[in-house]
Order: structure tokens, then sequence, then C-alpha cells
């Protein structure tokens, strides 16, 4: 692929263009990138059922949600995770919920 700033070839998923040293980090997120705008959103209107921990991985916490949907229990829950995520900074959610991203060296030896 070509850097879009100096035009010079890059390797494929690079983060770092080698030639002019412009960060691509945030645009090309993996596929697995959690959102915290997404997440916080899933937490607030579908945490009754669990939806924002399927999303964030957390499956077997999604499922007792969703054992539990019954009581008003796991909405609460829910509407204030999703607050949490909403307000809490980019780096704390990536530290939870998107450090097994940033730990792999591959993505920045070029
Ligand atoms: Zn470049």
């Amino acid at each position: 692929m070509l850097c879009p700033y100096c035009k010079e070839e890059i390797a494929e998923g690079a983060v770092k263009c080698k030639h002019c040293g412009t960060m691509f980090a945030s645009l090309q997120r993996p596929a697995n990138y959690k959102d915290k705008v997404a997440a916080g959103l899933l937490g607030i209107l579908l945490g009754g059922i669990g939806v924002h921990k399927f999303y964030l991985g957390k499956a077997g916490l999604g499922i007792i949600y969703l054992l539990f949907c019954w009581t008003a229990i796991p909405a609460i829950i829910g509407l204030i995770e999703g607050i949490i995520y909403l307000t809490q900074s980019q780096e704390d959610f990536d530290a939870k919920y998107n450090s097994n991203l940033k730990s792999n060296p591959s993505r920045y030896s070029t």
C-alpha cells in the first residue's frame, strides 16, 4: 500500500510511515478493536441483556446478565457501566479492553 501523505511504498497494515513518519494508528484500527462509545451506548440501551459484555469479549458475564434480565438489576448495572465507559478516558478504556491489541509487536515492525 502507499502512504496517503508522501505516496511512498509502505508495508501492508503499517501503523507508521517509515518515510515521512506519519502515524496511522487512528486510521487503521484492528477489526477487533473495542470502541468505548459503542460499548457505552450498548450498555445504556441494551445493558439489561448484557450486549455490552458480549461486545467487550466477556461472554461469560454477558450470559449472567441474560439469565438475570427478568430482574431490573442488569439493566441498572449496564446503565452505570455504559456511563463509566463513556466518561473514562480512551487510555483507561484501552488499557482495560484493548491491551491485547497493543502488545502485538509485529504491528510496529515498520
Ligand atoms: Zn509517508
